[in-house]
């Protein structure tokens, strides 16, 4: 990655201070994190736009760094170039434009970051997020690791105030695992298996919990991680490293095996796993995104002969809403956050890589204003 360049603080406008002319219609600036290509990410200096008809102008408080941002800056996930990163954003409204009465300045809100064509069969169908055309805010379109983000009322929505910016930027991906346990679509007092417990397979873990399933088992070969699971209301955490692990876990539903086993991870070999470990008439949700090379290899008569369901699910259809009402029921005050400042984001994205907390956030505004 290049070396990131000094931020110019908040509100400083592009005019340089040695000029003797300084022009009436002089254009404020803002910083913001782009990326241009593979491994080269900049924060720059943009200017600032006002938010037009439906619109409004939000400053971003927390911004989730995700795995996906990662793939953008390694090149292996398709974005427009440069673009501002950030997908997962709590901010609060500074400005509206003509036409917008639902939110005011001062509005503390998430953003559901897509935009649908709205035309296509599958958009006409009710399912948006396979439109053949949708556009993600922070892959396509300008997202929200920056001073100020633009994007129209609709896809705002309003927090309630007290939230915690970080825990407000953990809407988007809890709106994603809600559809994916939407997808799974457990009944209640049956176990559940989830194979990995970083930030999604934690939030799967409390969405699990919350659900009535039980036991709730996880498999992650991180200490730190199933810690995590445990905090977050698992019953077991086991290392699938240790041979003994599969055995164990089976023995909690009486050798059945898991009529529910959650992919959180993505990865062919843990399809595979799940496959083994799903009980007669299970059901499979591929939730971690795994490279677009990897082959798993099934045999058909096991599908068919213990009548498997293996399902996937994509983003958040419909979600985002209930996401927000989910919010303040979930405990995700038991993740342990870190922080990272604009002109950070190199290390934002290394110490995502790394697991290096248990959710990584960009904090445009700086810490406090992020954790309040
Ligand atoms: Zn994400
Ligand atoms: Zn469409």
């Amino acid at each position: 990655m290049t070396p990131t360049p000094r931020v110019r603080p908040p509100g400083r406008t592009s005019a340089d201070s040695r000029s003797c002319f300084v022009p009436l219609t002089e254009a404020r600036t803002i910083a913001a994190v782009r990326c241009h290509g593979p491994g080269d990410v900049r924060v720059e200096q943009l200017p600032e736009r006002a938010p037009g008809p439906g619109e409004v102008a939000i400053e971003p408080l927390a911004v989730g760094v995700c795995g996906t941002d990662g793939h953008i800056v390694g090149g292996s996930f398709p974005a427009a170039r440069p673009v501002v990163l950030g997908h997962e954003v709590c901010g609060r409204v500074r400005e509206v434009g003509p036409g917008v009465d639902r939110l005011a300045p001062g509005d503390l809100v998430t953003v559901e970051p897509h935009d649908y064509c709205t035309a296509c069969a599958y958009c006409r169908l009710g399912q948006e997020h396979l439109c053949d055309a949708k556009r993600g805010y922070g892959v396509r379109l300008d997202g929200g690791m920056t001073e100020r983000m633009v994007v129209p009322a609709r896809i705002a929505y309003r927090l309630p105030p007290d939230t915690p910016p970080w825990i407000g930027a953990l809407t988007e991906p809890l709106a994603c695992c809600i559809h994916g346990m939407d997808q799974l679509a457990p009944r209640s007092g049956l176990p559940v298996l989830i194979y990995g417990a970083g930030p999604a397979g934690a939030m799967m873990v409390a969405l699990a919990r919350s659900r009535g399933l039980a036991p709730v088992v996880v498999m992650d070969p991180r200490p730190d991680r199933r810690d995590l699971a445990l905090r977050m209301g698992a019953d077991a955490a086991l290392d699938p490293t240790d041979p003994a692990s599969e055995a164990a876990a089976r023995a909690l539903t009486d050798g059945l095996g898991f009529p529910y086993v959650v992919d959180a991870v993505g990865s062919a070999r843990l399809l595979e796993s799940a496959i083994g470990m799903a009980s007669r008439g299970g059901r499979i949700l591929v939730f971690g995104v795994a490279r677009p090379d990897e082959e798993a290899r099934v045999r058909p008569n096991e599908v068919f002969a213990r009548e498997l369901t293996i399902v996937g699910a994509v983003i958040n259809p419909y979600t985002h809403h209930r996401a927000v009402g989910m919010l303040p029921t979930l405990g995700l005050d038991r993740l342990r956050p870190a922080f990272f400042p604009l002109e950070k984001v190199s290390q934002a994205l290394e110490a995502q890589a790394v697991g290096q907390a248990d959710k990584v956030f960009v904090a445009p505004y700086g810490v406090d204003a992020a954790r309040r």
